[in-house]
């Protein structure tokens, strides 16, 4: 019989363009990879081996037969191996654990070897096919052969089926596809003999599989060259797999959005390479990854070498960084994580490091954080104040407390300070320290801030539009500085103030300086568009951090609140005297009122009045309260409110 081969040519061609570029990319050695590799050079050599031996046997004249019988023995080994890879490189794509995987696998493996121990005696039992006189005919068992296929198509579409969670969308297609098309070429090669196929369902497959589930540059960041947050986590899970204890040591450069802002962020990315060239002296490349924002992180799988590691990398940082025309001091901070110790599953893994992370931006100089059980605490209870505050926001249990602000020209109680609260069931009172920064880092602190604004408008519209004698004039929301950066900020609130009627003037946003550094120019954009609808600001928590008056300057606020901490120093030090009366002088001849916070007893209300400051805000006057309470108090101390609506 004459074959017709020209298909498996050009699957052979492509295939072997994919070798190429799969063995100068850089790949990450880990399961998935190894078992690519193998199918795609058990798929070259089986096609490689169909066109030889058909070759060969349309030369029978000059090629002797026991060469035809080894291009036909040889095929038949790699065909049978090419489905069996492909049925194990699904389930790694399942990520099942090693013991399940192992059983699983035994289901593909007793066909696999029945059928190359049916190839092996081939040339006694004649099963799959025999050569007489050069001439190929099919065995007795040739049937099995298609069988065989057809089972591992099987296998491959009922274990996707049943893992389509966990398996992507793309990878779930491709397995489908190559189980359709395989199906097709074995039909039209069934009807019709002379026409071989069966490779090219595998190139087709293999280059889908090679821009989608192997592409390398999926697995590298595009700017140091190095594994990426997806290799890192492909490695840690494949560790986790073998059972592996290993520690992975997570390095964050400080503050590098000074770099990329003094130097431009191609200058910072020549530095962030040079630290990267440096790691893979310390430890070899396929250990270094690059991962999002400025951190590189080490899987260090010899527990024993991990202060050596952490040593050298100490003293690098100790020193100047130098790329071309660049030359910077960094500091880092370092964060150690060990398995099993220190963590169970990735999800863990990566929640605990960020949160480390997180917790060391807030340290000065260089430091190496080790993961230990009081951190694991810590992170157990964020994630249930997480929880917790998923719960209030979604119950609509989120309550809302009012600070009374005492006016010193009035003497009496005009402005109120919203502050949220959460009483959970599981975890009582959660003070809003805490649950505001985690809804700074999980992004809810978008809705508590409309809930706040949505409840302060009511709180209005009920009680103060139609009763003008209680004294209220506005009412203070805290904007975080996450919130204040949004684009959409103007947005989100004037609708809430139409649908309650609430003169905008009747608002006052406090915001800190955190916002005005993060985007000034959006913040700016905010208060001008809000301002003009009589909108009025205030500059929270003064004097705290790297406080600035150029910020006053630049942004229009009409209002400076004191942070209770510059406050209480005044009481205690002599030197801050002088400190805070300068910044009161300086703030008011910049056309701004100054509130003090924190204020707690007569004899400091008192003095913070000789100082000549407007409002008053701190527990002397009232704690925050809950509305009810906070009316009670405001129609008590204010004296004309008193006749009213008791
Ligand atoms: P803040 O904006 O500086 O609010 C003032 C904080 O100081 C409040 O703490 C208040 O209870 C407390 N305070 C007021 N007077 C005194 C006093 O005389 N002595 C003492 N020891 N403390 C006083 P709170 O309610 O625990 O809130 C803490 C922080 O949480 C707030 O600081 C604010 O930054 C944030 N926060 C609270 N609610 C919200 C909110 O709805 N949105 C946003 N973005 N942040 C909020
Ligand atoms: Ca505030
Ligand atoms: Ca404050």
């Amino acid at each position: 019989m004459q074959y017709n081969y020209d298909f498996e040519v050009a699957s052979l061609l492509f295939m072997n363009m994919i070798l190429l570029h799969f063995s100068f990319s850089r790949q990450f050695p880990i399961e998935k990879t190894r078992i690519f590799r193998a199918f795609l050079l058990a798929s070259i050599t089986e096609c490689a081996m169909n066109i030889v031996s058909c070759f060969g046997l349309a030369n029978a004249a000059v090629v002797p037969q026991w060469a035809n019988d080894l291009f036909a023995f040889v095929f038949f080994a790699f065909e049978g191996a090419c489905y069996y890879l492909f049925f194990c490189y699904t389930l790694v794509l399942c990520e099942y654990s090693k013991q399940e995987e192992r059983r699983i696998r035994l289901i593909g493996l007793i066909p696999f070897l029945i059928f190359e121990i049916m190839v092996l005696f081939n040339p006694l039992l004649h099963f799959f096919y025999e050569m007489t006189d050069n001439v190929y005919t099919q065995g007795w068992g040739a049937q099995f052969g298609y069988y065989y296929i057809i089972l591992f198509f099987l296998l491959d579409v009922i274990i996707t089926v049943f893992n389509r969670k966990r398996i992507p969308l793309t990878s779930r297609g491709i397995i489908y596809l190559y189980s359709a098309l395989g199906v097709v070429a074995i039909g039209i090669q069934y009807l019709n003999r002379s026409m071989l196929l069966t490779s090219t369902a595998h190139a087709i497959v293999l280059i889908l599989m090679y821009f989608s589930m192997q592409n390398p540059s999926q697995m590298l960041d595009p700017v140091t060259g190095y594994g990426n947050e997806s290799a890192l986590i492909l490695q840690i899970r494949n560790r986790i797999k073998k059972e592996k204890s290993f520690a992975v040591i997570t390095m964050d450069v400080r503050q590098f959005h000074h770099i990329n802002a003094i130097f431009g962020y191609e200058r910072a990315n020549e530095i962030l390479t040079e630290i990267g060239s440096y790691l893979v002296t310390i430890c070899d490349a396929y250990h270094v990854f690059h991962g999002a924002g400025d951190t590189f992180t080490i899987l260090v799988d010899n527990e024993k070498s991990l202060d050596e590691i952490g040593g050298k990398m100490i003293e690098r940082f100790e020193g100047i960084w130098e790329a071309e025309q660049v030359q910077a001091v960094l500091n880092m901070s370092m964060v150690v994580q060990h398995y099993p110790e220190d963590f169970a599953t990735i999800p863990e893994f990566i929640g605990v490091r960020n949160y480390m992370i997180n917790k060391s931006k807030k340290l000065r100089n260089s430091s190496v954080l080790e993961a230990d059980r009081e951190t694991l605490q810590e992170y157990e209870r964020t994630i249930k104040v997480e929880m917790a505050l998923n719960r209030a926001l979604s119950d609509g249990t989120l309550q809302v407390y009012y600070q009374p602000i005492y006016s010193v020209k009035d003497h009496k109680i005009v402005s109120l300070e919203a502050l949220s609260r959460i009483e959970d069931e599981e975890l009582g009172f959660i003070p809003p320290d805490e649950f505001i920064q985690i809804a700074e880092q999980n992004g809810s602190i978008t809705q508590i801030g409309e809930q706040v604004l949505e409840e302060c408008c009511k709180f209005l519209s009920k009680h103060v539009l139609s009763n003008s004698s209680l004294g209220i004039e506005n009412i203070h929301v805290n904007i975080s500085a996450v919130q204040g950066v949004q684009k959409n900020l103007t947005e989100n609130i004037l609708p809430l103030l139409e649908q309650y009627h609430i003169p905008p003037s009747m608002i006052n946003l406090e915001i800190t300086e955190r916002a005005a550094v993060t985007a000034p120019s959006l913040l700016k954009y905010h208060m001008k568009k809000l301002g003009r609808l009589g909108v009025t600001f205030s500059m929270d928590d003064y004097g705290t951090g790297n406080s600035n008056c150029t910020y006053l300057i630049q942004f229009p606020f009409q209002k400076v609140k004191f942070d209770k901490n510059l406050v209480w120093s005044y009481f205690k030090k002599k030197e801050a005297h002088i400190v805070l009366k300068n910044e009161i002088k300086t703030v008011q001849e910049l056309g701004m009122t100054v509130v003090v916070e924190g204020v707690e007893t007569a004899e400091q209300a008192m003095e913070m009045e000789h100082l000549g400051v407007e409002y008053i805000q701190g527990y002397y006057y009232g704690k925050p309260m809950p509305e009810k309470e906070c009316l009670r108090y405001i129609r008590n101390f204010n004296p004309e409110s008193e006749e009213y609506g008791r």
